[in-house]
């Protein structure tokens, strides 16, 4: 018997048996994904942003993890010898409404405690001298990393410190009783006393495995990018990105630099019509069931209408896409614009059809599951993991 399972080889699932292992050594953990590469689904198709926490309310557990969280990365990053970049993120507004709330994110940025620089329109020409705005805000800390490195650094530790862990190995049922819990898989059982969940786009159904009544569904929201041209990779030297749309739930698209040295605009928000359909948005009849199903479903789109028909726009036509990006980089030319593959968001709507804003942390006596994690928690993944240790050995005591 294992005294830990953990379910999912994304960076929430690593970063927690990497934590659990420090506070525990010793422990007998075994790590479970369905894939045959660690990171397969949003951890590795996201935008590899060390966010520093600009939008999230002061004094909110998200913007206290993230500012932890995006520290502890870097210094993770320096003592594995893992490349990180701190370039700073620009935020550009395009025209006076922008401006005001841009004032307004100002203040978040104070009240969070984080190093900005007002920008003025003549300055901004001369740092980038491809974006135009009539103001910005440069805040120094956000980095670039690929979180697909910090993982397999983690899956290192994990295993020289003992853990096991086993890709290509899906969890198909729960059984839970006082003494054990059993998960079945399809290369055979694991037994333990503690089991931790972290399966993004299927947390709930494997929360409904365990037995437990959820009144939330995740729903997969498409990050579409494109890739820019090899010969514009030069276009900018910061993160740039647009003073977010608050009707909008997401940030908007940006100009992100990789940490390869590529560069990428995106991600949108547009509903995935399967959870991991990642090169086209094809439907995925299990997945629409479940969705068409929710009645959560038909009360965010009522309530997203509008936004919904944005992203749908500017989702089927590569020219509007364009626009929304030449609206800070007028430079840009469709040509630019190269595919690439989407990501795919893990969110959880309650049945009241309202996102979930916060983490959503479900258990049973010997389960506990993490049901949303969304932006920044690449980021903010170390201290979401303390949480779901110290969580879990309550548990296990
Ligand atoms: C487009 C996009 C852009 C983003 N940009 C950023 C960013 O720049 N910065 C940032 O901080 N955050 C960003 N995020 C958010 C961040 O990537 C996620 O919050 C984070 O990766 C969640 O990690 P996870 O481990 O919970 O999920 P995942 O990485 O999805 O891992 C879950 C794992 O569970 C496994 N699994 C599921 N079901 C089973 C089963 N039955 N049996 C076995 N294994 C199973 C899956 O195979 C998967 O590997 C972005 C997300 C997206 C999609």
């Amino acid at each position: 018997m294992y005294d830990f399972v953990i379910i999912g080889g994304g960076i929430l699932g690593l970063a927690t048996a990497y934590r659990l292992l420090q506070e525990r050594p010793g422990s007998s953990l075994v790590l479970i994904d369905k894939e045959q590469r660690l990171a397969h689904h949003q951890t590795g198709h996201n935008s590899g942003v060390i966010h520093a926490g600009v939008y999230y309310t002061p004094g909110s557990v998200k913007a206290k993890l993230c500012k932890q969280g995006a520290e502890r990365t870097v210094l993770l990053c320096e003592e594995h010898g893992i490349k990180y970049e701190r370039c700073g993120k620009l935020i550009v507004a395009t025209d006076a409404g922008e401006v005001s709330r841009l004032r307004g994110l100002e203040e978040r940025v104070i009240a969070n405690g984080l190093d900005y620089e007002n920008i003025s329109s003549q300055q901004l020409r001369e740092i980038e001298p491809n974006v135009a705005g009539e103001a910005a805000m440069l805040v120094h800390a956000t980095g670039i990393v690929n979180y697909t490195d910090i993982c397999n650094a983690m899956a290192g530790v994990i295993r020289e410190a003992g853990g096991e862990i086993h890709l290509g190995t899906a969890l198909t049922g729960i059984r839970e009783s006082d003494t054990e819990i059993v998960m079945e898989s399809d290369k055979g059982e694991f037994i333990a006393r503690t089991l931790i969940v972290c399966a993004g786009l299927q947390g709930d159904r494997i929360a409904m495995m365990a037995g437990i009544d959820i009144d939330f569904r995740v729903l997969p929201f498409r990050g579409e990018y494109y890739k820019i041209a090899a010969a514009r990779g030069e276009l900018v030297k910061h993160l740039i990105y647009p003073v977010p749309d608050p009707s909008l739930p997401f940030l908007g698209v940006h100009l992100t630099r990789m940490i390869d040295g590529s560069l990428t605009v995106g991600p949108n928000a547009m509903l995935s019509l399967g959870r991991e359909t990642y090169s086209s948005n094809f439907p995925v009849p299990g997945d629409m069931a479940d969705m068409m199903s929710f009645p959560g479903f038909y009360k965010l789109m009522a309530r997203f209408a509008s936004a919904g028909l944005y992203e749908m726009r500017g989702s089927l036509s590569k020219r509007v896409y364009l626009e929304r990006c030449r609206k800070y980089c007028p430079s840009l030319k469709l040509e630019d614009l190269e595919p690439m593959e989407a990501g795919i968001r893990a969110q959880s709507v309650s049945s009241d059809g309202e996102l979930v804003d916060d983490f959503l942390f479900l258990e049973t006596s010997r389960s506990l599951h993490c049901c949303n994690a969304p932006s920044p928690a690449a980021t903010s993944a170390l201290p979401i993991a303390d949480e779901i240790v110290s969580r879990a050995l309550r548990k296990a005591n």
